[in-house]
């Protein structure tokens, strides 16, 4: 506490991101980076980029990477946005498009940032609870709002909503905009995108985070038709018009091009999913199905927190969520071959 804040700041109730340790002898499966470096034309852009013309102010409104991320999803450029991380994405969304008179809805299990987003921007809001196998059930969502939000897959649990199910939502609710994050789609389901011309009401959110391997650029997008792409702009273009250098620019216009790296790495790992989803489950772990990057798994003999520390203990960190109705589970982000191995030897050890 200072008295020099402004008394909103003492009020805010921050997001805590996964540890991001020092030491690079970790095993390291809990913030869901892809274990593969990214695509070596993103690299070669971004050392491109480093020059002379960095004196220069990047494209405030990032056309050239626009028009690539459009291309990509078919859509328009006048239909994407872009931000700093799909978090300042989804920051833009909150602010721009939920509705401060009725309760936003989102999961009661969910990414964690939209409660913290929710109250920063002044919304009120209601957790929807995931049904009994911990999905997200929509018809509980047909209800007065002021906004929907989810991702699909949901996190933390990888669990996929069905397209048609999302469909039928933004039928039966015409008068708010449901946002629907996609920051693990690539890994399993079918992008929403293909609903925009129809739906006035839908915006999507990308991330290069997660399937292109660039956390460590932040680099993320909206897709959804004009009116929603402007709303965002006039709110980005009062807070920071630049959001994108232009390496970032760069490494991502030359990453979303690089179609045979994405579709071998997300291969590779929905592949490693598989078979570590069935090496855990042959420790007698249950499972949840994941369309994602990570599996969400609980042990019935072992509590998450005691097996999170005892993982610790051999450098290897999952996340744990010390939240009710999920606090016996971990959440495992999908690694190398050789983290997979790492990981399921570690559990054998620990479970005897
Ligand atoms: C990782 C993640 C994000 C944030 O991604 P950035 O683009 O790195 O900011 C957003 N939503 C969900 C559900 C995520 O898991």
């Amino acid at each position: 506490m200072s008295r020099f804040w402004n008394p909103l700041v003492a009020e805010l109730s921050p997001y805590v991101p996964g540890e991001q340790p020092q030491s690079r002898d970790l095993v390291k499966l809990n913030t869901n980076e892809m274990p593969y470096g990214p695509s070596g034309r993103a690299l070669a852009a971004m050392r491109d980029a480093a020059d002379e013309n960095l004196r220069l102010y990047p494209d405030p409104e990032s056309q050239v990477l626009r028009a690539m991320w459009a291309q990509v999803q078919g859509l328009e450029p006048e239909q994407v946005f872009v931000g700093n991380g799909s978090d300042e994405v989804l920051a833009h969304c909150f602010k721009a498009l939920f509705q401060p008179d009725q309760a936003l809805l989102f999961p009661d299990i969910s990414y964690s940032f939209y409660p913290v987003y929710a109250r920063f921007f002044g919304l009120s809001f209601t957790p929807v609870p995931l049904d009994q196998q911990l999905r997200i059930h929509l018809a509980d969502y047909r209800r007065d709002n002021g906004g929907i939000i989810f991702p699909n897959p949901n996190a933390p649990t990888g669990v996929l909503t069905p397209l048609a199910e999302i469909a039928e939502l933004l039928t039966d609710n015409p008068d708010s905009v449901v946002v629907v994050d996609e920051a693990y789609i690539d890994f399993g389901g079918e992008s929403a995108c293909r609903l925009i011309p129809d739906f006035p009401n839908l915006l999507v959110v990308q991330t290069l985070s997660k399937s292109r391997a660039l956390a460590g650029l932040r680099v993320g997008a909206a897709f959804g038709q004009e009116h929603l792409i402007e709303g965002l702009s006039r709110v980005k273009n009062s807070f920071n018009s630049y959001p994108l250098d232009r390496i970032s620019q760069a490494g991502a216009t030359a990453a979303l091009q690089d179609t045979q790296w994405f579709e071998d790495c997300r291969a590779r790992v929905i592949d490693c999913r598989e078979q570590l989803q069935a090496r855990l489950q042959g420790l007698g772990f249950e499972v949840l199905p994941s369309a994602a990057n990570f599996l969400f798994v609980r042990h019935p003999d072992h509590r998450g927190s005691d097996l999170q520390a005892a993982l610790r203990e051999r450098d290897i960190i999952v996340r744990h969520f010390d939240k009710p109705r999920i606090q016996e589970f971990l959440r495992i982000t999908v690694g190398s071959e050789s983290d997979c191995e790492a990981l399921t030897g570690a559990l054998q050890a620990i479970l005897g």
